[in-house]
């Protein structure tokens, strides 16, 4: 059987990918610490596993949509959470977010501006419907951070036209990076946005796990036009594997919300049902499950601290984490010593990490970074939640008073991964 071109160019996502591998290293009894993959490890709420038993008759097909009670706590959701007014109406519920985000590219003309870093799934997604894909480059020295700048630039060199419509995705907190834009930054991105017809795909599925008390922020504040929504209940909620994602569309983008259900009834139908009237509790306002995302958020941040304040002090770059569960650390400081061990780039540097010091991660090229800086992705996932959760609620000043007890206790892999980091960096040096 003959494939299409882009089919055959496309891989398995880096990210299931290397989760993939490190499930059949640990089979055999490879004892790998996995800094690889993003899945936020805290058990399902109580309440929402109640739900999902109660609803575990429902086996209609449902409205492509999303029904309509579990938009309506979507819609009380965003106004509770991020003081944004959007009907049930304008809520589309799918099967996760990354199938909302594919649709969108599919449904919205013009070529795709994303800057690198970003997650992995972006590009390939527009690859496959051949749509033209701009990186726009950011550095360390500014937080991985897309100015207003390199915007305009971007859009000067890649589109003569400012009328014709292009797409920019944005993801804040930031998956690889952890990093995340205050207000102003927004504001300025959204100007230079609406000044070149651009509709910008806002990936905030990290938006509530925001540190040090700083609250998370929308782009559709100062452009509600313009932008679309995209999130879900994988990462603040843990319940990746529930599949349920959402999106939330313009009130007067009538066409683009008709198309987006039209794409959703041809390709996948609509989300699982008991899913779907889980998901009703996992939107609750209520203090048990605000309170559970909140707990969640605090043991992100203790755990994100602690890995970035270890690498730090062994002399290895690394941006300050503002949210989600990312680190994105570099090398290039040590390029030289590493090009004498065959290290040039960063697929090399993981493909060594991985091999000689058991330490998954993923190289800052699927990312979108050029081949020869020498990054990498660091997920910090790798501890069981519920303990984790547990000891964190029972004294929380502890564990915030004395974060390297409370993580070496708690979270082993996570200090041992940091122990072999920390070797593998000393000895390059
Ligand atoms: N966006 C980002 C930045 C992500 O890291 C993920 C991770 N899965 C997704 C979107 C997709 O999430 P989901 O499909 O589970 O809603
Ligand atoms: N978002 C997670 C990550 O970046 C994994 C899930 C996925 O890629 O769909 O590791």
């Amino acid at each position: 059987m003959r494939l299409s071109t882009e089919a055959k160019e496309l891989k398995p996502s880096a990210t299931l990918a290397i989760n993939e591998l490190v499930m059949k290293k640990r089979a055999i009894g490879q004892n790998i610490l996995h800094l690889g993959f993003g899945e936020s490890p805290f058990p399902v709420h109580l309440s929402v596993q109640e739900e999902l038993k109660k609803n575990v008759d429902k086996k209609s097909y449902l409205p492509t949509q999303g029904i309509y009670p579990l938009r309506e706590k979507v819609s009380a959701f965003y106004k509770y959470h991020f003081n944004l007014d959007y009907l049930p109406e304008q809520i589309i519920v799918g099967p996760g977010s990354k199938v909302l985000v594919f649709d969108l590219l599919l449904a919205l003309e013009g070529p795709l501006f994303i800057p690198a870093p970003s997650w992995v799934s972006y590009q390939h997604q527009a690859k496959l419907m051949k749509k033209p894909v701009h990186y726009i480059r950011t550095i360390a020295q500014q937080s991985y951070l897309l100015s207003p700048n390199d915007l305009e630039e971007a859009f000067q060199k890649y589109s003569q036209q400012k009328q014709i419509q292009k797409i920019l995705l944005l993801n804040y907190p930031n998956n690889p990076t952890g990093q995340s834009y205050d207000p102003s930054q927004l504001k300025e991105l959204a100007s230079v946005a609406r000044d070149h017809n651009t509709i910008v795909i806002s990936d905030e599925i990290y938006g509530l796990i925001r540190f040090h008390g700083n609250k998370h922020q929308s782009i559709a504040k100062f452009y509600s036009e313009g932008t679309i929504i995209t999130s879900g209940i994988s990462k603040d909620r843990s319940l990746g594997g529930f599949r349920l994602g959402v999106a939330l569309l313009p009130s007067l983008e009538q066409e683009l919300l008709k198309s987006m259900i039209s794409i959703g009834s041809e390709t996948w139908t609509a989300t699982s049902a008991p899913i779907q009237y889980a998901a009703i509790k996992a939107y609750d306002i209520s203090s048990e499950i605000t309170s559970f995302i909140s707990d969640c958020t605090a043991v992100h941040q203790l755990i994100a601290t602690y890995v970035h304040k270890r690498i730090e002090n062994a002399n290895i770059r690394c941006p300050f984490p503002q949210g989600a569960f990312y680190l994105f650390p570099d090398w290039n400081k040590y390029s030289k010593k590493l090009s004498k061990m065959g290290i040039n780039s960063s697929y090399d540097l993981a493909k060594t990490l991985i091999k000689k010091w058991n330490i998954a991660t993923l190289p800052g090229s699927e990312f979108g970074m050029l081949d020869n800086d020498l990054c990498l992705r660091i997920a910090n996932c790798d501890y069981d939640g519920s303990l984790v959760l547990n000891k964190f609620r029972e004294n929380q000043k502890q564990a915030f008073n004395d974060p390297e007890n409370f993580v070496k206790s708690f979270a082993p892999r996570i200090s041992a991964a940091c122990d072999q980091l920390i070797r593998f960096t000393e000895s390059i040096k």
